[in-house]
C-alpha cells in the first residue's frame, strides 16, 4: 500500500511540475527572494559553526591568535567562494593595538562585498561580531556558539544566497557589504572603528541588518510550548524608518512566519540593547538599522554556549528573514525613507 500510494503521487507530482512552471516563468518578471532562500540551509549553518565554535579558534579573543585564526577562516571562505572582496583588493580591515589604547593587539574586520547591479554605490550592511570573550584562567576554552558563532555563520550563509543571485543575473540592485566585526565584546569597538573609518561613505549606507545571537531559545520562551518558540526580537527597526520597520513586518509574513517580538524596543526597556550591539554605531550615525536576537540564557557568557545546544531549524529561520528583509531593502525602487531621529 505504502508504496503503491508513493508512486502514484510522484506521478501527480511529476505532472504538476511539467506542467505549470514555464507558463508561470514567463509572466513573474521580478525574481522572489525566496528562490535563494533555499541555499541557506541548515547543514551549512551547523558545518561552519562547528568549525567556528571549535576549541581550535580558543574563544576568538580580540587581538589573539585564535580570532586571527577566524578571520582567515572567513577570508578563505569568501575567497573559495568567489565573493568580493570589501576592503579594496583585501578582506580584512586592520585596526591597530593604538586604537584600542594598547590594551589588545592589533586586531581586523573582516569584509566581502557584492556589487549592486544598478545603483552599486548604495550600500546595505550585513554585520555581526565575530570575536567573544577567550579562554580563562583556568583553560575553559568560550566557544560562543551563540554568542556570536550563530550571527557569523548566518552572514556566510546570506552572502552565499546573494552571490548566487548574482551569478544567476539577479543580483542585488544596490551593493550588499558583509561586516564580520571585532572587539564587540570589548565594548563595539570593530563597529565602532568602521564607522569612524568607513571604506564606503556612510552617506551612502541605507541600512545595517545586525545579528548577534540568534540561535537559541531563551529563558522566557523555553517555558512556553515547543509550537510557541518560533520567534525573533527585533530591535531598533521603527526607531529611524517606519519604512524599514514595515518592510521586516511584511517580509516575514510572505516568507518566515515567525513570532516578531518587540518587547526589547520599547524605549523604557531596562536592558537598553538598542545601545548594546554593533547596529548602534550606524544607528547613530542616522542609518536605519535592526538587530536581531534571540536572547539570553543560562550559557550567555559561559563557556557552556556550545554548538550541540544550538536550534539549527531556527538559526536557518532566522537568517533568511534578514536575508528576505536585505534582499527588499536593496532592491527597492528608492532608498529607506529616514523618518525617525538619533537617539543618545
Ligand atoms: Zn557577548
Amino acid at each position: 500500500m505504502e508504496k503503491l500510494s508513493l508512486s502514484i503521487l510522484s506521478i501527480i507530482m511529476l505532472m504538476a511540475c511539467s506542467s505549470h512552471p514555464k507558463e508561470q516563468k514567463q509572466e513573474d518578471k521580478s525574481v522572489s527572494s525566496a528562490e535563494y532562500a533555499k541555499s541557506i540551509s541548515v547543514e551549512e549553518l551547523k558545518a561552519y559553526l562547528t568549525e567556528i565554535a571549535s576549541d581550535k579558534y580558543q574563544g576568538r579573543d580580540t587581538g589573539e591568535a585564535g580570532q586571527k585564526k577566524a578571520a582567515e577562516y572567513l577570508s578563505s571562505y569568501y575567497s573559495k567562494n568567489e565573493i568580493g572582496f570589501g576592503n579594496g583588493d583585501s578582506y580584512l580591515q586592520k585596526i591597530p593595538s593604538s586604537y584600542f589604547n594598547n590594551k589588545y593587539n592589533d586586531s581586523e574586520n573582516v569584509l566581502a562585498f557584492i556589487e549592486g547591479s544598478e545603483k552599486p554605490e548604495e550600500i546595505v550592511v550585513l554585520s555581526a561580531h565575530y570575536d567573544h570573550v577567550g579562554v580563562d584562567d583556568k583553560g575553559n576554552v568560550y566557544n560562543g556558539a551563540d554568542d556570536n558563532g550563530s550571527g557569523t555563520v548566518a552572514l556566510m550563509e546570506i552572502a552565499e544566497a546573494f552571490n548566487l543571485a548574482k551569478n544567476q543575473g539577479n543580483g542585488p540592485k544596490r551593493s550588499i557589504l558583509i561586516l564580520h566585526v571585532t572587539g564587540e565584546e570589548k565594548g563595539l569597538l570593530g563597529s565602532k572603528f568602521y564607522s569612524e573609518n568607513p571604506i564606503y561613505p556612510l552617506k551612502n549606507t541605507v541600512s545595517d541588518l545586525n545579528i548577534d545571537m540568534i540561535g537559541r531559545v531563551d529563558t522566557n520562551y523555553g517555558k512556553k510550548p515547543k509550537d510557541k518558540q518560533e520567534y525573533i526580537y527585533l530591535i531598533g527597526a521603527d526607531r529611524l524608518s517606519t519604512e524599514l520597520h514595515k518592510i521586516a513586518v511584511t517580509q516575514n509574513e510572505l516568507f518566515t512566519n515567525l513570532n516578531l517580538d518587540f518587547s526589547y524596543n520599547a524605549e523604557d526597556e531596562p536592558m537598553r540593547l538598542y545601545y548594546r550591539s554593533d547596529h548602534y554605531n550606524f544607528a547613530k550615525n542616522g542609518i536605519p538599522s535592526i538587530f536581531f536576537f534571540s536572547g539570553l540564557h543560562d550559557d550567555y557568557h559561559k563557556p557552556t554556549d556550545t554548538t550541540d545546544k544550538i536550534n539549527f531549524e531556527l538559526l536557518q529561520k532566522r537568517s533568511q528573514l534578514v536575508f528576505h528583509i536585505a534582499w527588499e531593502v536593496a532592491n527597492r525602487k528608492d532608498r529607506l525613507i529616514v523618518d525617525g531621529k538619533v537617539e543618545e
